[in-house]
């Protein structure tokens, strides 16, 4: 299918509704995607066909289930143009894919972790843990007026005392797009490991690893039209294993005695337990889909439209748009005099579903003196009448709170 964003959008049933008496207009996308029939069908047909636990069953459905599991990792490698399938270690989340990393590296007193002002808590408080675990010391690159990163403070913050250097590609909160390839590359030079949070680049570009360099690199199936509770953490073979399991328990063994338990290769060393076979195989759906559509189309229709968010939004009075003019998926914005909270909940009345609040980003809400934004945030499907739409429920609401 070609990318024609008016046809795309009768792929996603979830969208022809209404909510509060008008048009859906859904514009939380850095939150979570709506799933199109693809993946829906994806999910309906593996419990209505395939249904059983993998890699021990000898019978049919099991050998089934296992394959098309492991075709959906192959599929996960391919669109990451990962080395080997291996690679792939399928988790619940970016959280949980963090955390892995996290609970996995053994740090020493006065070893560094860096991470920046632009991180969601999912990538800052496991790194906390580690710190707190280790008595390794957390540094953090700061932010700019504008949103984006302080790349010179980040080159003095890198130093042979940091050992891994954690960062997003896209910030959830300000749409702010990283220069991961150069961050990355500095951070090796530095002898540092690297984990890059792809959470919300996933969705809006194409990811390959092997030209990035980083050691890690965690997205979340939700983010990019697959369910919940599946997600991603790729690992570079010779580094994931060199560390230790994570999780104990099924699958993730070779040979268990109460002597001694030995370890099974990858990636099963990671993934200990009955995984989320069908959001494994509903996420490859869902790749499959974006890959058929093209992420560079995709990124142009979103790029499109969030340019003209931000002419209409600042083109109202007291609006104040956050990050850079370059913002990737999603813009912040705020209105003087106006909370985003009841500006949120009047424009929901109006149809528009937007995130306010702190985006798991207090940190960076600190940094800029405030307590959360109004964020629209866009996807494949969205329109240019629906970010029309936004404008005029924004400046409705706006007249109506001041
Ligand atoms: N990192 C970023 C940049 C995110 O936007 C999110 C989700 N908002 C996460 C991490 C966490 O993802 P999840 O809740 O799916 O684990």
């Amino acid at each position: 299918m070609a990318f024609d964003p008016s046809t795309v959008r009768g792929e996603f049933p979830i969208l022809d509704q209404a909510v509060n008496g008008r048009p859906l207009v859904y514009l939380d996308n850095a939150a979570t995607t709506q799933k199109p029939r693809a993946v829906l069908d994806a999910s309906r047909n593996y419990y209505q066909r395939i249904n059983a636990n993998i890699h021990r069953g000898t019978h049919l459905l099991a050998r089934a289930a296992t394959e098309s599991h492991e075709a959906a990792r192959a599929t996960v490698a391919r669109h990451l143009n990962a080395a080997e399938p291996a690679e792939v270690i399928f988790t619940s989340g970016t959280t949980d894919s963090i955390n892995l990393v996290a609970s996995i590296l053994s740090l020493a007193p006065g070893d560094e972790v860096l991470i920046t002002t632009l991180e969601h808590h999912s990538n800052i408080v496991p790194w906390q843990m580690l710190c707190e675990r280790s008595g390794a010391v957390l540094k953090v690159v700061p932010c700019l007026d504008d949103g984006t990163l302080d790349q010179a403070a980040f080159g003095n913050l890198l130093s042979d005392k940091t050992r891994i250097t954690a960062f997003g590609w896209v910030s959830n909160a300000f749409g702010t797009g990283n220069p991961v390839l150069q961050m990355t590359a500095a951070a090796k030079a530095a002898g540092s490991l690297v984990l890059i949070d792809a959470a919300q680049a996933a969705p809006h570009m194409v990811i390959d690893v092997q030209a990035l360099g980083a050691d890690f690199l965690a997205y979340s199936g939700h983010k990019v039209y697959a369910p919940t509770g599946i997600g991603v953490l790729w690992g570079k073979r010779d580094v994931l294993d060199a560390l230790p399991p994570w999780r104990g328990g099924g699958e993730m063994i070779k040979e268990v005695s109460f002597e001694k338990t030995t370890y099974n290769d990858l990636p099963f060393k990671y993934e200990a337990g009955t995984p989320n076979i069908e959001g494994a195989i509903a996420l490859a759906a869902a790749l499959e889909f974006v890959d058929g559509l093209g992420l560079e189309s995709i990124a142009a229709h979103e790029q499109a439209l969030i340019q003209r968010a931000a002419d209409g939004l600042s083109s109202l009075p007291g609006t104040r748009l956050y990050g850079p003019a370059d913002r990737i998926g999603a813009l912040s914005f705020a209105v003087e005099g106006v909370h985003h909270y009841d500006l949120g909940t009047l424009i929901d009345q109006m149809g528009v579903a937007v995130r306010t609040g702190h985006h798991c980003c207090q940190p960076l809400m600190a940094r800029f003196g405030i307590t959360g934004t109004t964020r629209a945030s866009f996807a494949l499907y969205n329109t240019a009448e629906e970010v029309d739409a936004l404008v005029l429920a924004v400046e409705k609401a706006v007249a109506m709170l001041r």
